[in-house]
């Protein structure tokens, strides 16, 4: 039943209702997972290597089958949808990888227009399509290269450029950035919140880098033993983690923070008592 009030149009892009995967062999990857997210989010899932992350997104987009649970994407039920159906809804989620996974035999331009030929859009339509997204990722002077002449930022430029080919509602980013250095991880950090600005895809990124989610994420859960024990918005986290693993987190970045390795000297150049910087140090985990 809809009316004005209660329009038909869900007010999740992504809806994951009690969500479980369980591997042959008996390992419980995600374990009752219950999520939310509303269009035009950048969602950050954080947690240990092992936490079940990757299998989480994984599921998003049904490259694993759950064991139970349901999936929805774009008011689509994916569980219910027949294989042709399910190919057609894949097209609304483009996905990133952590080593990019771009064919080496192919130009640059042939890795972007891919997705388009397999969906059956024609040569002409693939290359300009390609080529817009491309310039959107600012590497259009690089078509005709290959994969292997070109920087691992560049490359995962091209991977974004493919996964925005067939204009997709949600990107999902699988460790997107694990593979760069920390310049570089700017730049596609930079690169994926224009992404979500300026073409309004909701993008759910998964990391073990909780630096990660603090630049660009909107929203963040944190998974520990196949569970979300947390979620919430990134700032409130951040302010005030709950769960022991987040806390744990919310520690590690602060520990890498630009700002804390001026702190001592800040504390000495105001003239702070020794013992009391000391223990200011200790307490900030300085
Ligand atoms: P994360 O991305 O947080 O590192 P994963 O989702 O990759 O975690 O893995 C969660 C758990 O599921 C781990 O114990 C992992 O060994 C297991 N696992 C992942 N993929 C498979 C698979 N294809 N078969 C069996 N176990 C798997």
């Amino acid at each position: 039943m809809t009316s004005p009030e209660h329009p038909a149009a869900p007010r999740n892009v992504i809806e994951l209702h009690d969500i479980s995967k369980e591997f042959t062999g008996g390992t419980v990857a995600v374990d009752r997972v219950t999520l939310a997210v509303e269009p035009g989010t950048v969602f950050g899932v954080v947690g240990h290597s092992g936490a079940g992350k990757s299998t989480l997104l994984r599921l998003i987009n049904l490259l694993e089958t759950p064991t139970s649970g349901t999936v929805t994407v774009a008011g689509q039920d994916l569980i219910a949808l027949g294989a042709r159906e399910l190919r057609a809804a894949r097209r609304n989620i483009g996905m990133v990888f952590q080593q990019f996974n771009l064919f080496r035999s192919r130009t640059v331009l042939g890795n972007v227009a891919y997705p388009l030929r397999q969906a059956g859009a024609s040569r002409a339509r693939s290359r300009e399509r390609a080529e817009e997204a491309l310039r959107f990722v600012g590497l259009a002077d690089q078509a005709r290269r290959y994969p292997e002449q070109l920087s691992g930022g560049q490359r995962q430029r091209v991977g974004i450029a493919r996964a925005l080919a067939t204009e997709p509602r949600v990107l999902l980013c699988d460790e997107a950035t694990s593979a760069l250095d920390p310049q570089t991880t700017q730049e596609v950090l930079a690169l994926l919140r224009r992404v979500n600005d300026e073409l309004g895809v909701t993008i759910v990124l998964i990391t073990h880098e909780m630096e990660v989610v603090r630049a660009v994420c909107d929203r963040m859960a944190v998974m520990d033993g196949g569970r979300v024990v947390e979620t919430g918005p990134v700032r409130e986290v951040f302010a005030a983690p709950q769960h022991p693993t987040t806390r744990a987190f919310v520690r590690s970045a602060v520990q890498a923070s630009p700002l804390l390795d001026l702190l001592p000297a800040a504390l000495r150049k105001h003239g702070v008592d020794e013992a009391v910087a000391a223990s200011v140090l200790a307490e900030v985990g300085a």
